[in-house]
Parts: C-alpha cells; structure tokens; sequence
C-alpha cells in the first residue's frame, strides 16, 4: 500500500511556513505500516494540482491531500482533484448549517458558501474546530483524502476518521523509538554500530546528528505493536550493551529534562555560574516543568570583574591562567558553592567564537567545573561549531558532566 502525501500552499513554496502537515502525515502512516513514497508541495494553481494529481494518481495507492480546502478564490484542492477523477461536486444543506452554526450571530461570508459543495459518492469528514470539513473518496482501487491545511484541525481529523479507516487497509504495524546519546559525535557512535547499522533491516538502526548530540531512531516493521516491540526491545538491549555510557535516555527527552528528573529524585540542589552561556544553562533548566524543585540560583559572570564580585575568583588567577581556564572555572564552582546553599555548583567559561581565540586557546575552547562540598571534576571541551552552536553544546556538556556525577561515572 503506497502513499503520497500533498501539501498545497503557495506559503509552503514561499518558506513562509514549515510543513509540519507531511511530517505529521508520514509519521502516523509509518505507524501504521503504508509506506509514504512521495511528499509533494504544490501551489495554489489549478493547473499544477492537477497535473500533480494525476501524476499521485499513477503512482499511489492513497492521496493524501493537506490545505486548499478553505473559502477563498485560490483554496481549490477539492475541485481540482474531481476534475482529475471526473467527479461531479453538489450543495450539501447540512453543511452549508453546520457553517451558519460556526459563525452564529457573526456575519456568515459569502465565500464559505463555496465550503459546503461536496464531491458526489464522497464521505464528508466533519471539522468540529473549523469551516472546512475534509473527504474520504473512493475511486476505483484508489483512496483519496482531503484535509484542510490548519494543522490543529488536520491532526485531529487524521486522527479521528482517517487512522481508523487506513489501518484497516494496512496490514502490519511499523514502530519506531528515539534512543538519545550525549558525550559522543556521530561518527565514532557509527564506528560503534556500524555492523548492527549495515546487518539490520527490521529494525532498521538510523542515527541523527542533533545540535551537539546524536539521537538513534530504531524502526521495526511486524504483523502487530507487540511484535515490533519486541524486536525493538532486543535492538535497545544490544545498543545498550555497546555504548551504555553514551545513552542518557530511551524516552525522547532532552538532556536538561534527564537531569532535571535525576536530581529531583536525589532531592538535590544545583546552581550554575555561567560565562560564555550567560545564563543559557540555566534557562534550558528552568524550562522544565517543576525546575525550581532543583534549581537554587544562577549568576552570569561575563566580564573578569563579576567572576570576582559575585564567586571570589582571585584576581591573581584571572592574571596567571586567565578567564578561560582550569584554575578559573574551578574558582568559579567552588566559590558558587560557598556562596549559597546548594548541593551542586557548575560553572562554564569558554570562547564562543567567531573573535577572541589564541593558538593555544582556540575558539571553542571551554571549560565546566563541578563542584560538590568534596570533591571537584573539570572538563575540557572543544568545540568546532559557530558562536550559537558552541553555546548550546557547552550547556549540554555540563548537563552531561552533572548526570554522569551523579552516576558516578566520573
Ligand atoms: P482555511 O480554511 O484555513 O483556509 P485551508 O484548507 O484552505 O484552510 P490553507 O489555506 O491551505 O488551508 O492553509 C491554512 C493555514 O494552515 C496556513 O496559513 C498555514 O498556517 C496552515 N498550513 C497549511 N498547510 C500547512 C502545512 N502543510 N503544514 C503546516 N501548516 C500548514
Ligand atoms: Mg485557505
């Protein structure tokens, strides 16, 4: 069973908006084992949808439409698709009410008139959050589907009429989980796995480089959930098994939300002392959900001055070994430990880039400190991306030293 998902939207061709739509279209067709072997993006132009079209329809089994189905002149989705299927389109009375409905007292455009013309021989799909309902249509050994372009009523729709039908023409279930990897680039995590990587087919093994850290996604394909997971279960065991160190979580979560949980179930206290991040590291925390559970407080010490006035780093410090250095970021956590009451103390100081760099202090160069009341761990890191990049991953690099203290693997 072959699918091709079509988006049409001038603004899509524009890069005026992302296409979620297809990615939430290809995702729940994996689910549910059809596999999407086109997504195309077309304006709003007859003429292209309908060349687009009859091309899905050489080639697809379904037709996936998103968008166009709305009121105005250039929303023609619906009417082009029955000319490629020579499908005559009627007034449809209730629909034409539940429209009146939605606006109430509100003046009812005129144009939305134009909504409650329905393809004969179609199922209307009813949109309980806006005017543009959807359509199921048959035609012949093809299924075509129409839903308007508003992502939080083609989600909803999908999911409530669509998903039912199609997984009862679909005839076994694929399963895919995120297995999420912290302290390792992408290619020495591949040399790990590569031969699982190559072997496997069901589940597949894919990795994704993802803004300093690299995600594994594992794919299984069975006649049922339970059997896809099970394969799943096996992969995960062997993976585990190879890079155990390197995986921080089964469950998609980010690398602040891991460490927000872990020190939330210790009952422990942190703070952050932040140079280049300037307070990143801190915000990446408190955007979990309950962070004021573990997070105490936070000081930005940019300049030499305020790493002085706010955690005591001696001046003589500063001048020997300077700002970006093992001595200054161990000042920095000891003396945020001593300044207030918590468990955990973590300071970063580093050169973002693109300026500021030396030869034996490059760009990218950035050390972490932790310290706890007995004992301290540096960490030095050098990183290779842009000012942004640098940022981020020094956040994520002391997320991952405070995870691997607490266990213990440092
Ligand atoms: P409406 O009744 O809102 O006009 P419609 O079915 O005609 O619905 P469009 O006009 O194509 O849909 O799109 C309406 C809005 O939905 C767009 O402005 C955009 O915000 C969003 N949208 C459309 N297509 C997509 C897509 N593929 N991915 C994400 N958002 C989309
Ligand atoms: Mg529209």
């Amino acid at each position: 069973m072959k699918a091709e998902i079509i988006c049409v939207g001038t603004e899509l061709l524009l890069g005026n908006i992302i296409n979620t739509n297809a990615k939430f279209l290809s995702r729940r067709l994996a689910d549910i084992g059809i596999d999407v072997y086109y997504q195309t993006v077309v304006g709003d132009n007859q003429k292209r949808i309908l060349e687009t079209t009859l091309n899905a329809l050489k080639r697809a089994d379904i037709l996936l439409f998103s968008g166009g189905l709305g009121p105005t002149e250039d929303d023609c989705t619906k009417e082009v698709v029955c000319k490629a299927i020579n499908r005559e389109l009627y007034l449809d009375k209730q629909i034409l009410e539940n429209i009146n409905c939605f606006f109430e007292q509100r003046q009812f455009p005129k144009s939305n008139k134009k909504q409650a013309y329905v393809p004969v021989n179609s199922k209307v799909l009813k949109n309980d959050i806006g005017t543009a309902p959807g359509f199921y249509i048959e035609e012949g050994n093809k299924t075509i589907i129409l839903l308007p372009g508003p992502p939080t009523e083609l989600t909803l729709m999908f999911d409530k009429y669509v998903i039912p039908k199609l997984n009862f023409i679909s005839n076994f279930t694929i399963k895919s989980r995120v297995i999420k990897t912290i302290g390792i680039g992408e290619s020495s995590l591949e040399e790990k796995i590569i031969d699982l990587i190559d072997s496997q087919s069901n589940p597949t093994i894919a990795t994704y480089a993802n803004n300093g850290q690299v995600d594994i996604r594992i794919t299984a394909k069975a006649d049922n959930a339970d059997k896809a997971d099970v394969l799943l279960n096996e992969i995960e065991h062997e993976l585990d098994l190879r890079i155990k160190d390197y995986i921080y979580s089964y469950e998609n979560e980010s690398i602040e939300e891991k460490v927000f949980k872990m020190l939330y179930e210790r009952k422990l206290k942190i703070g952050f002392c932040e140079s280049c991040t300037a307070g990143l590291t801190t915000s990446m925390l408190a955007s979990v959900p309950g962070a004021s559970e573990v997070l105490e407080r936070s000081y930005i010490t940019y300049s030499n001055l305020s790493k002085i006035d706010e955690v005591s780093v001696r001046e003589s410090t500063l001048n020997k070994y300077g700002a970006v250095s093992k001595e200054t970021a161990t000042e920095m956590a000891k003396g945020l430990l001593k300044k207030c009451s918590i468990d955990i103390g973590v300071s970063i100081t580093g050169i973002a880039g693109p300026t500021g760099g030396t030869k034996n202090k490059p760009v990218g160069l950035v050390y972490i400190c932790l310290a706890t009341k007995d004992k301290s761990f540096v960490l030095e890191k050098k990183f290779h991306g842009n000012r942004e990049e640098n940022r981020v991953r020094s956040a994520k690099a002391a997320f991952n030293l405070v995870r691997k203290y607490l266990l213990n693997l440092i």
